[in-house]
Formats: structure tokens, sequence, C-alpha cells
């Protein structure tokens, strides 16, 4: 075990963990047993990789941007990614459409199916709040996303995770400043932030440690607390169009990476193996942040200037595997409940489904908030809203945990793009020295 990589090591925690949940299953005192003495040692870790994001987006930013030699570095490396995040969205949207138009899911689904679903799901609480979360973020004024980005206390955005881009818009402004000062007045800080960079990204070393425990508590705690799989069987048109459309998005990234940078796809994807496991483990880009933060930074070399901006950036902003997932759930739901849609109703999905995403959290379950508004776009009415959502939701846990690697594989797909179009790449062969230290474990 002690020569094993970190990825091999997750893989074996998370087999096991599997087995484990179905072994627990089979006993009456199972599900208590997990839930009570297996599940909070996963709750543990995802506290421990939520408690480092904001101390370690604040500090790698400032850093960051600090070191950049003028301003308009940084608008280099903003725009850029902007342009390719915005690019990549609306072509996993189109890659959604498509596939579920052609497999027509929501056309098999039987009336009986239909009515099972909506009696064991539609009054779920989970459906309601969901319900109510979308409404409340709809109901704001159309620039209210822009006056959300600033932060009037930088301790209260600080407090709360799902402020990430306050945070962000806070570390872009300081570091800036820095720049925009004399460079003597500004060195003790650089210095500073420089090493607390180091001290953060040791502790991530450390948590990390217990990643292969953790995700046998987790998936042993989502096994025990799945559904019953036939249900999957009546949706599996449904699910396999999700996770055809996920799989294509990866091959879309490794080809464009290929293009773009020459770069291997077994490069990349060994790179950023444990941060993907993460992401499945955990469903959450936000929670899976550090790791790839440091993944990407000391693996595949790209440089902290480039990944201190992109990856956090894009945690917040650019779910491709969800808007994917948004698309191929509205049209399901409307094929399901015979609502027609026409091209113009296609076209209004991208738009939705691009902004839902942007405005999805980073956090488990956050798609499904966000799909409501993409399907009131469209026209579900809002007494076949819980329907709709009833329909899809017994499937939704395993189909948050595959989008969520898609998040954080899209994220480091453009923070290399960047980073080479930019000259800020390092010899990735070399590894790192945070890396040696998982493997001599
Ligand atoms: N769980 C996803 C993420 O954190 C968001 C979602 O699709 O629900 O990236």
């Amino acid at each position: 075990m002690n020569k094993l990589e970190l990825h091999w090591k997750i893989l074996i925690g998370m087999g096991a963990g599997i087995l484990f949940g179905f072994l627990m299953s089979s006993f009456s005192w199972g599900y208590e047993f997990v839930l009570n003495w297996i599940a909070p040692f996963g709750t543990i870790f995802i506290r421990l990789l939520r408690l480092i994001a904001i101390p370690l987006i604040l500090v790698s930013l400032i850093k960051g941007v600090s070191d950049l030699k003028d301003i308009s570095a940084f608008k280099n490396i903003g725009l850029r990614t902007i342009v390719i995040y915005i690019v990549t969205t609306c072509l996993a949207i189109t890659i959604g459409l498509i596939l579920v138009n052609i497999i027509k899911p929501g056309k098999g689904l039987s009336e009986e199916t239909i009515q099972e679903l909506t009696e064991t799901y539609a009054g779920d609480s989970t459906i309601t709040t969901n319900i109510e979360q979308a409404e409340h973020q709809e109901s704001g004024k159309p620039l209210d996303f822009l006056v959300d980005i600033v932060p009037d206390n930088i301790f209260g955005a600080m407090s709360n995770n799902q402020l990430m881009l306050q945070v962000i818009f806070f570390a872009i402004l300081f570091g800036i400043s820095m720049l925009m000062i004399d460079p003597e007045k500004s060195k003790p800080l650089a210095k500073l932030f420089d090493s607390l960079n180091h001290v953060i990204l040791k502790m991530v070393n450390i948590i990390m440690m217990i990643a292969p425990y953790a995700v046998f508590a987790l998936l042993a705690q989502i096994i025990v607390s799945s559904n019953d799989s036939e249900i999957l069987l009546k949706l599996l048109n449904y699910v396999i169009t999700v996770l055809l459309g996920l799989l294509i998005m990866i091959g879309v990234y490794l080809i464009i990476l290929y293009l773009f940078t020459g770069r291997k796809p077994r490069w990349f994807i060994k790179g950023i193996a444990p941060a993907q496991l993460l992401a499945f483990s955990t469903s959450s880009s936000a929670a899976t942040l550090p790791v790839t933060m440091e993944r990407v930074t000391n693996k595949l070399g790209v440089d902290h200037e480039v990944s201190s901006f992109v990856l956090p950036v894009g945690a917040t902003i650019n779910m491709d595997g969800t808007s994917l997932y948004q698309a191929v759930a509205a049209v399901f739901i409307a094929q399901a409940l015979h609502i027609p849609l026409d091209f113009m109703d296609q076209l209004t999905i991208v738009l939705t489904a691009l902004l839902a995403s942007i405005g999805s959290a980073a956090v488990p379950g956050a798609g499904m908030i966000m799909l409501v508004i993409v399907l009131e776009s469209i026209g579900i009415p809002a007494d076949k809203m819980a329907i709709g959502l009833a329909l899809i939701f017994a499937v939704d846990r395993p189909l948050d945990m595959c989008r969520t690697v898609v998040n954080i594989t899209g994220d480091s797909m453009v923070s290399v793009i960047v980073a080479n179009s930019l000259g800020k790449i390092h010899d990735p062969e070399k590894g790192s020295e945070h890396d040696n230290k998982y493997v001599s474990e």
C-alpha cells in the first residue's frame, strides 16, 4: 500500500466503501450503523476541505495576482478564462440537447412509472425546498448577480462558503492594489502571502492523507441511503443519456487539450485523477477545490498565477456537467409530461442552462435547484413542477456525483489551456514536492 499512488489508494477506498455499503444494506441494523459510526468520518473530511477552501482562495489568489508583472497580464488571464468557460458550457448544453433529442428518454417512460414516481417523490421536502429556493433566487433584479459579487464586509464573505465569488473579488482587488504600490512597500506582504500559501498547501496535503478512508465512509453512506435499484432501471434511458453526454464532454476536453497544447490525455487524467475521484465521492466542486488546485498547480505544472484565478472562479461559475444535465433533464421532463418543445424552446434552454449553471452553487444537489429556472423558462406550469422534479429525483445523487467530476475536469482543462497560451506552464514531468509526499506515505 505504501508505494501506491494516491488515486489508487482512493479508488481502493471507494471500492471497499461500496462493498461495505452493500454488505450493511443486507442487515436491518446496517443503515443505522453506517450513519452513526461510519458516515461522520466522511463528514469530517468534507468539513476539513471546506475549512481550507476560503483561506486557500484568499491567500493563493492574492499571491497569484501580486506575482504578475502588471495588470494587463491579469486582464489576459481573466478574459481568456471567461470566454473559454462560456464556450465550453454552451458546447456541453448543445451535446446534452442533441443526445436527449436523439435518444428521447422521456418518451419511453410509462404512465405507470410517472404515477409511481410522482406519488413517491412529489411531496418530498427536498423538492419543495428546491422550488422555493429557485423562486427566491429568481425574484431579484436583473443585475443582482453583479451586486452579489461585491462584498460589503470581507469577514462576512469569508464566513460563508457560498460567497466564494465575494472572496475572489476582494483577493483580486487586494492583489491589484499590491501591484500598484511601490514594490519596496509591498515586499513584506508578498513574502507573508508566499509563506502562508506554503502552509496552506501543506494543510491540504495533511487533509489528503485521510482521503482514502474518508471516501470509504462517503461511499458506504451513499450506498446504504440509496433508493431501490428498480427505479434506477425504469429511469435507465435518462441516466444513460446524461452519462453518455458527460462521457462525451470528457472526450471533448481531452481533444481540445491535445489540439491546443499538444499534451497527452493520459498525462492530464493522471494528474487530476485524485481530484476527480474526490469530486465523485463528495458531489461538491467547492469541497474538491483545494485538491484540484494542488493537483493542477503541482502535478500539471500550471503556474500559480493562472491556477489561483481560473480554478476558484471555475468552481463557482463553470459547471459544464451541471449545464449538460440541466439541458437533458429539462427536455426529458417535457417529453415525459407531453409538453412539446420547439426550436426556440431549445434555444431558451441553452441560454437559461448557461445562466443556471453559473448560478448553481458548487455543492451537492445545487444543479437541481437551478433546474427549476430552466423548466420555468420553457413553460413547464407551476403545478407540474414538483411532478417534473419527482421524475428525476431518485437518480439525482449518482448523476450529481458524475456531473461534479465533469465540472472540475472542465476547470482543470481550462487552466492548462490558459496557462499554455500564456507560456505559464512548467515541465509537468518533474512532479512536485507535495506529490512525492503522497507516494511515500
Ligand atoms: N454538485 C455539483 C458541483 O458541486 C453542482 C450540481 O450539479 O449540483 O459541482
